[in-house]
């Protein structure tokens, strides 16, 4: 889920009440939930792989946490959006790995592990030269993509870093680790809150919808019982393939109500008024806070009347 607000609400949050619990998920994948997205780990002989890093101001401990599972040295960190929930940990816990192998040279390393996102990721935190740029050279990636997937091979298992276009935003990555069956999603999927989709960094309802067809398409579910695919959403519990249509059946029925009260011509005001939402409120819904009901209801109004 992540900013409506600006920066300055989280400098004043305060993390040192925050704890970081450890949820073994299957086969080589746990979920650390703490403060802010949910970031998972994938943990071998070769090393640790994180996607996602929370708080910069949690990354002590979420390092801690991890020490637990593993002594190897952290080589990657995906990035499944620039969001600072999910970011502001990049530059300490990337510092606190290495990547070997690098360059010609048999024995280079690089001191740091590598930061794979998506190449709007990299565009959102950096910026041309001579300007300020909104995050530190630290947490950008170093390793980006420009459309379809990327893939890797760590800890005896194939990964996928496959794009979700205009979704939550414009860079987001979904990540299927394929011998451990799990999927970690990012914020195109969670179970606290309608869905929300980032219309000032390019995402959309559409796709919103698309990305969770796309999970839905790699999971499996073990028949008649809890289990198979494994899907760890951006904030929020432990999921697996039923949860997730659910969710994607809820958010089209939103959508197809909007996109028929659009076409009737009715006002963003006459939409909201009518509810479209109105069932799902009691489990999604807010009437305060940072995002409230109204407040997406307009976002897939604007999102469905915006010009393509
Ligand atoms: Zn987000």
């Amino acid at each position: 889920m992540s900013l409506w607000l600006p920066l300055p609400a989280y400098a004043r949050q305060n993390f040192d009440n925050v704890e970081i619990h450890v949820l073994p998920v299957q086969g080589n994948v746990y979920m650390l939930v703490g403060a802010g997205g949910n970031i998972t780990v994938q943990a071998g002989d070769q090393g640790v792989l994180f996607v996602d890093t929370q708080f910069a101001p949690l990354s002590d401990k979420i390092l801690a946490a991890v020490r637990k599972l593993s002594n190897r040295p952290i080589r990657y960190i995906i990035n499944t959006h620039y969001h600072l929930d999910h970011t502001g940990g990049n530059e300490s816990i990337a510092n606190a790995g290495m990547t070997p192998n690098v360059g010609p040279g048999a024995n280079l390393q690089r001191p740091t592990a590598t930061i794979i996102a998506h190449d709007n990721v990299l565009n959102r935190m950096s910026a041309p030269t001579g300007v300020q740029p909104p995050r530190p050279a630290g947490a950008w990636p170093t390793d980006t993509y420009v459309s379809g997937q990327k893939e890797l091979f760590f800890n005896d298992e194939g990964i996928e870093v496959i794009h979700v276009p205009a979704a939550h935003t414009d860079g987001d990555s979904i990540v299927y680790f394929r011998r451990s069956d799990v999927v970690s999603t990012g914020d195109v999927f969670n179970t606290t809150s309608f869905p929300y989709f980032d219309t000032g960094a390019g995402g959309s309802i559409n796709g919103v919808i698309d990305a969770l067809n796309r999970i839905i398409q790699i999971a499996i579910p073990k028949h008649e019982q809890e289990g198979g695919t494994y899907i760890i959403p951006g904030h929020g519990r432990l999921c697996d393939e039923a949860d997730i249509v659910e969710y994607r059946d809820m958010t089209t029925i939103i959508r197809d109500r909007v996109q028929a009260m659009i076409k009737k011509g009715m006002t963003l005001d006459q939409v909201q008024a009518a509810r479209p939402t109105k069932e799902y409120d009691r489990r999604y819904g807010a009437t305060t806070g940072p995002r409230t009901t109204d407040m997406f209801v307009e976002a897939v109004y604007r999102s469905l009347s915006a010009k393509k």
